[in-house]
């Protein structure tokens, strides 16, 4: 039995307005699982409905296969860490940790070592007698995320805890926020608009839009086998490129290249698609910059460099081809001059070729 389900669950705002429609996952105890999505996608109403703090409309949650739809925040076993952190200002950072445990009545010996061990996790040991103004954004968030872990509970709850902080912030809570996890071993839900979080962060990811699930599954699934235009432009820095365009003779024409649909997927499949259209994508970092040899197995562009960024790890190029606008990721030491022309090539196993009408993903 999964630890969390949701079976069918839907959110009608008094309003009318449908946020989440037909929301089906389970959890396993233990799992880092993030939603993601950009905003209004219905990840926070989400996970607010699995807190309690908004009700059902329709569909079942269950904890450890128990109906929890009728039950208060506080009966679900579930410990919240909110964007806004929700401090209380006017108390110590230690007074903050032990908030929740003094109104649970806990012994005062037993609240001191549990506040004692959550500050020595989260690095807060020398803060414990400072007002929360007196912390940075990030120290802050440490408190509000020991306010959580500091309560025994069976499931985490964060929504976009990092935001308030810079990037550089970002990037060390993201690496404790992990380690917390790994430590706790708490069943965590996260919410997140941002691509790198859900990746570097989940076991697996909820890729959610406009109230719809697109895909649930592991970073590496999601990089490699998205299901959809949608899932596979939103994974992935910079996005994947696409070129739409209608299958004539076999073939999509990119520019000077006519790229035959048989040369990626099967000939049945290409047959299928002629006189319709098809969106062709590849990842910016999947191509491969044709020097003197041709690249095997592989389909070459020409193209013009418009401009070039570069990051010290790569370079990106911002290319035309014949006014379609694309994006590669190179070595930095190729890094080519603009207004040059370049060729370029795409390995066929790294072509993602897409239905332009539905935007699913064409397989074989
Ligand atoms: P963000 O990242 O901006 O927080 P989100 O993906 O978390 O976005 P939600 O906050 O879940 O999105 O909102 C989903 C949709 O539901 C949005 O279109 C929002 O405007 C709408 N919505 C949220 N709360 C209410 C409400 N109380 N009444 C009506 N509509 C609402």
């Amino acid at each position: 039995m999964a630890y969390l389900t949701f079976k069918d669950i839907n959110k009608i705002y008094p309003n009318g307005f449908h946020a989440v429609h037909n929301f089906n996952l389970e959890v396993e105890k233990g799992e880092f699982i993030v939603f993601v999505g950009p905003s209004g996608c219905g990840k926070s109403t989400t996970l607010r409905m699995v807190a309690g703090l908004e009700n059902i409309s329709s569909g079942e949650f269950l904890i450890e296969g128990t109906r929890v739809n009728e039950k208060g925040p506080r009966e679900r076993g579930i410990a919240m860490v909110f964007q806004s952190y929700a401090l209380y200002p006017h108390m110590s950072v230690y007074d903050n940790l032990a908030f929740g445990l003094t109104l649970q009545g806990v012994d005062e010996d037993v609240i001191e070592q549990k506040v004692m061990k959550t500050a020595k996790i989260l690095g807060l040991t020398e803060y414990l007698d400072r007002k929360p103004r007196a912390l940075s954004g990030g120290q802050r968030q440490r408190v509000a995320v020991g306010r959580a872990i500091i309560r025994k509970v069976g499931v985490f709850l964060m929504d976009e805890p990092l935001s308030n902080l810079d990037a550089k912030q970002r990037v060390t809570m993201r690496s404790e926020i992990t380690q917390i996890h790994r430590e706790t071993g708490a069943t965590t839900i996260y919410v997140t608009h941002d691509q790198t979080e859900a990746m570097t962060m989940a076991d697996r990811i909820v890729v959610m839009k406009e109230g719809y699930v697109q895909q649930v599954g592991t970073p590496y699934d999601l990089y490699f086998n998205p299901v959809n235009v949608f899932v596979a432009g939103f994974i992935g820095e910079p996005p994947m490129n696409f070129v739409k365009g209608t299958v004539t003779n076999g073939s999509l024409k990119i520019g000077k290249t006519d790229v035959a649909l048989s040369s990626v997927v099967s000939e049945k499949t290409a047959a299928a698609y002629e006189g319709k259209e098809v969106c062709f994508g590849f990842r910016p970092e999947h191509a491969v910059l044709v020097k003197d040899k041709a690249v095997p197995d592989a389909i070459e562009f020409s193209c013009v460099v418009e401009l070039t960024e570069l990051l010290g790890d790569n370079t990106n190029v911002y290319i035309d081809i014949d006014g379609i606008n694309l994006i590669l990721k190179i070595d930095p030491h190729d890094t080519p001059k603009i207004d040059s022309e370049l060729k370029f090539a795409v390995p066929k196993g790294s072509v993602y070729l897409f239905d332009g009408e539905t935007e699913a993903r064409i397989l074989q």
